[in-house]
């Protein structure tokens, strides 16, 4: 790999182990001691432009959502000018940072994943505890472990795409630089992963290019904290620029600047087909064609064939469906059961139900904690008074919500007699799922079903202890998911091991965590070297 004067490997990535929190263990007793430290106290969080603290009059408070009467502290709402303001310092840092060696832009990544490891362990994970409604466990394989598996494997990725480089013929010299993109790019995260929200700026940041991150309101309390990572790993100002706008606010200054290079996006399909729109109406104000990648919503599904293990098949929809409260967006929401095993299946998923604990974070004990905000509350909770109403279809489990004291909604199990109804199709985002039995012998007609019945394509997983069946299921359900598991649940995917991203309104499918993401930050510019040029317009062909 080139540098001025050597060529340098990076350490080889490998995942970070995954901290149990059991009780007595150690990590578990500093977790909570965070948990109530950070709750002790009520932050002011800022936006940060060009490397400043900026702090506006307009302060939104930051709830836990399991908790409302508790304020963790607030944040500063931004305006346009802030916006405008951002993508002037991003402008102004670019030179320098596309300038800087690309082993300087690595260690600053890898010291970000060597902090989050350490010391910033639990201060990311209660963050994203307390500010995103998530268990010890949840935290730990999103907050920490998956945000330092992205900065390290994307390090190594990084260092891959430099490497590959066309063949010269002889005589010449064929290069290749991966030139970072011309203007500035703009990242646009969710909230349901703390991981997913500092990979979309850091990666792109990571090949050369620099940053407008907009975080969702209800992650800004992590966002925070990733900052303050990316601050002491070494990331000059201006690189990535953290405003707090509304999407719209953001989007009406941003889509119109000449210099829009590109969006990193992920969240709900509405949002990034919206945004398509309008980048394509506005195509002739840009210097560049934008790049535009975004990971969307999903239906996601797991078909259980008459040879499934009925535990196995529990296990993976109590997992699948109710972990993180279904705000996965590869969270299982409709399920298609053979009816042989239906009966065994339904009486464990009905124990492992009544098992869950729900409520606070700081209580280990729960498995099930709030709904993210209001608005999702009040949505799941009308998908399930509809289906108390509809025909044909019958709440096994759940059914209640509260929103008393935080965003609670019972993890619910719909049964439908019709694979089309609503609850079958529509992405909710939360702990309710559907679940259609089916005829053992219509085992090829119900994948067909699977494959049709939704918009999206992003995860979905078939069990069976028959492989003929799952090879059908394999071949039938090419295009019906990006990423596609055999005998597991539909979530879960690792960085390094199983690259994320679906297809249809699912999204681009530029598969995070992986090279073929960051190969959208990049544009190529090819170099041919010829060391002894002709000196005669004449070929030999044209002798006489
Ligand atoms: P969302 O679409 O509501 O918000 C995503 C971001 O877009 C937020 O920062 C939000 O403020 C912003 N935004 C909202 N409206 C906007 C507008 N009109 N203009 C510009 N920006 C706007 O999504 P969410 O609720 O934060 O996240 C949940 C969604 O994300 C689900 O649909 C889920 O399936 C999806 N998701 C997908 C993946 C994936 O990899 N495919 C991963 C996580 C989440």
């Amino acid at each position: 790999m080139a540098s001025s004067f050597g060529f340098f490997q990076v350490p080889s990535p490998e995942n970070e182990t995954v901290r149990s929190y059991a009780p007595g263990s150690k990590e578990r007793e500093e977790l909570s001691l965070t948990l109530q430290q950070m709750q002790s106290v009520k932050v002011k969080i800022p936006m940060v432009i060009g490397g400043r603290e900026v702090f506006t009059d307009e302060q939104v408070r930051i709830r836990q959502p399991h908790k409302l009467s508790h304020i963790l502290g607030s944040f500063s709402r931004g305006q346009e000018k802030h916006v405008e303001e951002a993508i002037k310092e991003a402008l102004i840092a670019k030179e320098a940072w596309e300038n800087m060696h690309w082993e300087n832009r690595a260690a600053i990544f890898l010291k970000a994943a060597e902090l989050i490891a350490g010391p910033y362990r639990n201060k990311i994970n209660a963050a994203t505890m307390l500010g995103q409604s998530k268990n010890a466990y949840q935290a730990e394989i999103d907050a920490a472990c998956e945000m330092i598996d992205f900065l390290r494997y994307n390090v190594h990725y990084m260092t891959e795409i430099y490497r590959e480089q066309p063949v010269s013929s002889p005589g010449t010299w064929n290069r290749m630089e991966q030139r970072p993109l011309e203007g500035f790019v703009f990242a646009l995260t969710p909230f349901n992963f703390t991981a997913i929200a500092g990979n979309l700026p850091s990666s792109v940041a990571m090949m050369g290019n620099v940053v407008v991150w907009k975080p969702a309101d209800t992650q800004i309390y992590s966002a925070h904290v990733l900052m303050e990572v990316f601050r002491e790993a070494g990331l000059p100002p201006g690189v990535i620029n953290l405003v707090f706008v509304s999407g719209p606010v953001a989007g009406k200054v941003i889509f119109s600047h000449p210099d829009f290079a590109g969006i990193h996006f992920t969240g709900s399909t509405g949002v990034f087909q919206q945004i398509w729109k309008t980048i394509g109406e506005n195509i002739q104000l840009y210097r560049s064609y934008p790049r535009i990648v975004g990971e969307t919503g999903g239906k996601d599904f797991i078909v259980a064939h008459g040879s499934a293990d009925p535990i196995v098949v529990a296990t993976a929809i109590s997992r699948g469906a109710f972990e993180f409260q279904g705000q996965k967006c590869s969270a299982a929401s409709r399920c298609y059961i053979a009816e042989s095993i239906w009966p065994q299946v339904r009486e464990r998923l009905l124990q492992d139900i009544a098992a869950f604990q729900m409520g606070h974070v700081d209580d280990f004990g729960n498995f099930i904690n709030a709904v993210i905000d209001e608005k999702s509350f009040d949505k799941l909770a009308s998908y399930i008074d509809q289906a108390k109403q509809d025909s044909g279809v019958e709440i096994i489990a759940g059914g209640n919500y509260d929103k008393s004291t935080g965003y609670f909604i019972e993890p619910t199990v719909i049964v439908t007699m019709n694979p089309a109804s609503v609850t079958m199709c529509e992405e909710l985002f939360g702990p309710v799922v559907t679940i259609y039995v089916y005829p053992d012998d219509a085992y090829e007609k119900t994948l067909k079903l699977v494959d049709g019945t939704s918009v999206y394509a992003l995860t979905g997983s078939i069990i069976s202890r028959d492989r003929y069946a799952i090879e059908t299921a394999t071949e039938m359900l090419r295009h019906a998911a990006g990423n596609f598991y055999v005998n597991d649940k539909p979530t879960g995917a690792v960085v390094g091991q199983q690259p994320f991203g679906g297809a249809r309104s699912s999204g681009t499918n530029d598969k995070a965590g992986s090279k073929l993401n960051l190969m959208r930050w990049v544009s190529p510019r090819v170099i041919k070297e010829t060391f002894v040029p002709p000196r005669d317009f004449r070929y030999p062909f044209l002798d006489k």
